[in-house]
């Protein structure tokens, strides 16, 4: 995925482009996340002036995802506002020169897959519920108490308030 940088200085107007990515790879460390969509990009690249180029738009992905509390697969779709500035030449020598918003990039083609990548990753939420008021599971018994009770006690489940009973006897 990829656009033209003197290209997108020097339009009139807003080059778009739509393209899909095979993000898989990229959830790999999440155990709770069993699989996602390609992620859609709809894009503009745009000049902002001063040799500056703006991509803007929209990033779209489905996931499948365990809920944190009772494991239950849910769907869950992320929306992401993508926009990055890209400035062509070297990031400039002296640390006080680097301007943080912008992305220095040095070839005519320019490849936005590592910013979509990075995008996505900020973006994947952290711990997904199946409910707001999903009750979880048993930490004793297992099971999953929106299905079902269980007459567990499971005030001592926590090994640090174990020991402080104990400390306190
Ligand atoms: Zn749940
Ligand atoms: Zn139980």
């Amino acid at each position: 995925m990829h656009f033209q940088f003197r290209k997108a200085a020097s339009a009139e107007g807003p080059i778009k482009f739509r393209e899909s990515l095979d993000v898989s790879e990229m959830i790999k460390g999440r155990k709770d996340i069993t699989g996602i969509s390609p992620l859609t990009a709809d894009l503009q690249a745009f000049s902002a002036g001063e040799g500056m180029v703006d991509v803007k738009g929209a990033l779209t992905a489905e996931l499948n995802v365990a809920c944190s509390r009772c494991l239950t697969p849910v769907n869950r779709k992320i929306d992401i506002d993508f926009e990055e500035r890209f400035v062509h030449g070297q990031e400039p020598e002296e640390e006080e020169d680097i301007d943080d918003d912008v992305n220095y990039v040095s070839d005519e083609s320019v490849d936005l897959v590592p910013y979509l990548e990075e995008s996505l990753m900020l973006n994947l939420p952290l711990a997904v519920v199946c409910k707001d008021d999903c009750k979880g599971l048993c930490p004793v018994c297992g099971v999953n108490r929106n299905e079902q009770d269980c007459s567990c006690d499971t005030a001592v489940v926590d090994p640090r308030l174990a020991a402080l009973k104990d400390f306190f006897k």
